[in-house]
C-alpha cells in the first residue's frame, strides 16, 4: 500500500477550493509539534510529504498527498500553537469544519495526542468539532518512546476514559513513535483494512 507513489497534489485554505472527491480520503490531525509530520513520514517511508507541509504558507492549508493511487491522504493544519492560539484554534476549526461538512470521501481522521501530555482542552475542541460533523476518528498516541511502559499503560487509560462517552471515536487507542517505528504497522494495518471495507 505504501511501497508505490507518494506525491502532492493540492493544498487548500478553504471550502471553496477543495480539490475533486475523486478517492477515499484519510486525514491526520493534531496539535503543533506533535509529532503529525514525522508520523506521515514513517507511515509512508519518505520525508517528501511532510517537507512539503511544513513549507511556509502551507502550514495553515489542508495538503493532499496521492498515496499510489489508493487513497489520498490530508494533513490537516497543526492547531493549538503558542501566543495566536484561540484565533488559529478559530480559523483551524472553521477549515475543518467546511472540509468536514459533507465531505463523502473522508473516511477517517487520525487525531494525534502526544503521548507524555495526554488530550488537553484544545484537542476536546477537535474531538468535539467531529463529533459534530460525525466524522470517525482514532486517537493516536505519538511519542510513545519518550515514556516508561507504566506510563505509557497510564497514558492509554487516562485517553480511554476521556473518549469513552464519544460516539465517533473508535474504542481503540493506538500508541505508537516514529522514532522506534513502534505502532507504525498497526497504523498502516488499520488504513488497510478501512480501505478493504
Ligand atoms: P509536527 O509539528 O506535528 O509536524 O511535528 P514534527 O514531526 O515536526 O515533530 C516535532 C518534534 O517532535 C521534533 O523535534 C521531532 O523530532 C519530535 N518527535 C517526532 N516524533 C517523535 C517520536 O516518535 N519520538 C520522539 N521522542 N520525538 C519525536
Amino acid at each position: 500500500l505504501f511501497a508505490g507513489e507518494a506525491d502532492f497534489i493540492w493544498a487548500a485554505n478553504s471550502l471553496k477550493n477543495l480539490p475533486p472527491m475523486s478517492k477515499v480520503e484519510i486525514a491526520f490531525a493534531g496539535r503543533s509539534n506533535v509529532g503529525k509530520s514525522s508520523l506521515v513520514n514513517a507511515l509512508t517511508g519518505r520525508n517528501t510529504l511532510a517537507r512539503t507541509s511544513h513549507t511556509p504558507g502551507r502550514t495553515q492549508q489542508l495538503n493532499f498527498f496521492n498515496i499510489n493511487d489508493r487513497f489520498h491522504l490530508v494533513d490537516m493544519p497543526g492547531y493549538g500553537f503558542a501566543a495566536v492560539e484561540k484565533q488559529k484554534v478559530q480559523a483551524w476549526t472553521q477549515l475543518i469544519h467546511d472540509y468536514l461538512r459533507g465531505r463523502a470521501s473522508l473516511a477517517r481522521v487520525y487525531v494525534l495526542i502526544d503521548a507524555r501530555h495526554g488530550i488537553k482542552p484544545v484537542d476536546e475542541a477537535v474531538l468535539e468539532t467531529l463529533g459534530t460533523a460525525a466524522v470517525s476518528y482514532q486517537v493516536v498516541l505519538t511519542k510513545a518512546d519518550e515514556l516508561k511502559p507504566g506510563e505509557l499503560d497510564k497514558c492509554m487509560a487516562d485517553t480511554l476514559s476521556k473518549i469513552e462517552k464519544r460516539a465517533a471515536a473508535y474504542p481503540e487507542i493506538l500508541p505508537t513513535s516514529s522514532r522506534t517505528g513502534f505502532g507504525i504497522p498497526d497504523l498502516r494495518a488499520g488504513i488497510a483494512k478501512l480501505l478493504s471495507e
